[in-house]
């Protein structure tokens, strides 16, 4: 770097600020321009609880090497290891299902996946196109002896287990790729002073600017222009670290237009929908000790899901989740009915006598023009390879970021983090 080179980062999210802190540790002059009136993005710590309540996301993901577990040891950020096996199944009447049974039920669960990828390999071989990961379930459990029953309890846990996760229907995911991706070894843990200490401590010292939508990125051999609606800033680089969503509605305009690849890649891949509903009541009416309650509904994927919040914070508050197109679905109904929807499933669990919310909050992460859904997940007919493709710079000057730019942890607070460490490393390189 022979003068003071200068960066523009779009986007406050992880991805963005760990890019920024990085290159301005290394002597760059950076800005980071940040569409909403706070930073953070998908890591969205509510305060208004009294304790901090997540809206976005909420764990760390395997926390051996993990490099947020070495940020948050760094800085002495308390973390709490979560047990997901404490877990108080609920059958479709309510009723608690014994220990057997809910072992049974996982046993099924990977049995089906052990066939799917069978099935998989098999199609792999005869070289056929992908079809959608429910599709092959459905192959495959058409050959199984299933009673209605058995089929709701396997449609839970692939809602539980695979649709929460990739926030995705599984009648979305790729079956030949779903699954890619790689994982940190050790426990899941989570922050119970909130997630927002490890978005401050990467934001320190930064110049942010809130409130700045960027509208258009014009970039050239010589450097690049960012056009917000009131202010126009130039810079040798700049760094996109806007999530997927944000990518696919177009509403970013790039000039000159983003080579075709890149433009084919964005579209292929899925933007998931992840949301939460915070409840908080008078009194602890469910199991005090469970870390997650969870429910066998009678329609595939609604309300499967209820987190404990008693557990760490010694508040009465259920936080539910909703994913894939039921959470979009409920994204378009009033809060009241999304409220009155969840109370409805905790009075099958809990009785009639369950009283009503005293707060609540609900989230619309694929409404939000910031994100436009939870995270990245691998589409029908998407591969991995179009993360490294959405990662790739276009010419010297343009570079990107963020969770779906990470072909090894998509869909994480690690992946983006890694990635704006990535793209801070590939500027520096060049310049
Ligand atoms: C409900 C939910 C639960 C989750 N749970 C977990 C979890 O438990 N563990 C985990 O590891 N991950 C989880 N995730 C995923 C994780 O939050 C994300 O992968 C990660 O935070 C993404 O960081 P990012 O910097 O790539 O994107 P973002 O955090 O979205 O940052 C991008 C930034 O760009 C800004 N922006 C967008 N458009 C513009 C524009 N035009 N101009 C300027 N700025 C713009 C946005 O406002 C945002 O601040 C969850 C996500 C959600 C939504």
């Amino acid at each position: 770097m022979s003068k003071t080179s200068s960066v523009i980062v779009v986007g406050a999210g992880i991805a963005g600020l760990a890019a920024a802190s990085r290159l301005q540790s290394f002597g760059y002059s950076v800005i980071v321009l940040e569409g909403r009136d706070r930073i953070g993005g998908r890591i969205h710590t509510d305060r208004g609880w009294g304790v901090p309540v997540e809206l976005g996301a909420t764990w760390v993901h395997g926390m051996d090497g993990n490099p947020v577990i070495d940020l948050a040891q760094q800085w002495d950020l308390e973390t709490v290891i979560t047990d997901y096996e404490n877990l108080w199944l609920h059958d479709t009447k309510g009723v608690v299902l014994e220990d057997d049974d809910q072992v049974e039920l996982e046993e099924q669960f990977w049995e089906a996946l052990d066939e799917v990828e069978e099935l998989v390999e098999q199609m792999d071989e005869q070289n056929e196109a992908d079809i959608s990961l429910q599709t092959a379930l459905d192959i495959v459990l058409s050959k199984w002896e299933l009673s209605a029953q058995d089929r709701r309890e396997l449609d839970y846990a692939i809602a539980s287990l695979i649709e929460h996760e990739y926030a995705a229907d599984s009648a979305n995911l790729s079956a030949y790729y779903w699954d890619e991706g790689e994982e940190f070894d050790g426990e899941d843990c989570l922050f119970p002073k909130g997630y927002d200490q490890l978005v401050s401590t990467v934001a320190e010292d930064l110049d942010i600017r809130l409130e700045h939508s960027v509208q258009t990125v014009e970039y050239e051999q010589t450097g690049v222009r960012v056009l917000c609606q009131d202010a126009t800033f130039e810079a040798d680089y700049a760094i996109v670290t806007v999530p997927l969503g944000v990518l696919q509605a177009g509403s970013i305009t790039f000039s000159p237009a983003l080579p075709d690849d890149k433009q084919k890649a964005i579209h292929r891949l899925g933007m998931g929908a992840l949301n939460k509903v915070v409840l908080r009541f008078p009194k602890v009416f469910w199991e005090k000790s469970a870390e997650v309650i969870g429910y066998i509904p009678k329609k595939k994927g609604e309300w499967v899901e209820f987190f404990n919040l008693y557990h760490t914070t010694g508040k009465p508050i259920l936080v539910g989740f909703n994913a894939g197109s039921y959470a979009r679905t409920l994204e378009d109904w009033t809060d009241e009915k999304i409220v009155a929807a969840a109370m409805q499933t905790l009075r099958t669990i809990y009785g009639a006598k369950v009283p009503d919310p005293t707060h609540y909050a609900v989230t619309r992460w694929g409404a939000d023009p910031f994100a436009g859904g939870a995270y990245s997940f691998l589409a029908t007919h998407a591969t991995d390879e179009d993360y490294d493709t959405l990662a790739e710079p276009v010419g010297d000057r343009l570079f990107f970021a963020g969770e779906a730019t990470s072909r090894q942890y998509a869909a994480t607070v690690h992946g983006a983090l890694l990635s704006g460490w990535r793209e801070a490393d590939r500027v520096h390189k060049l310049d």
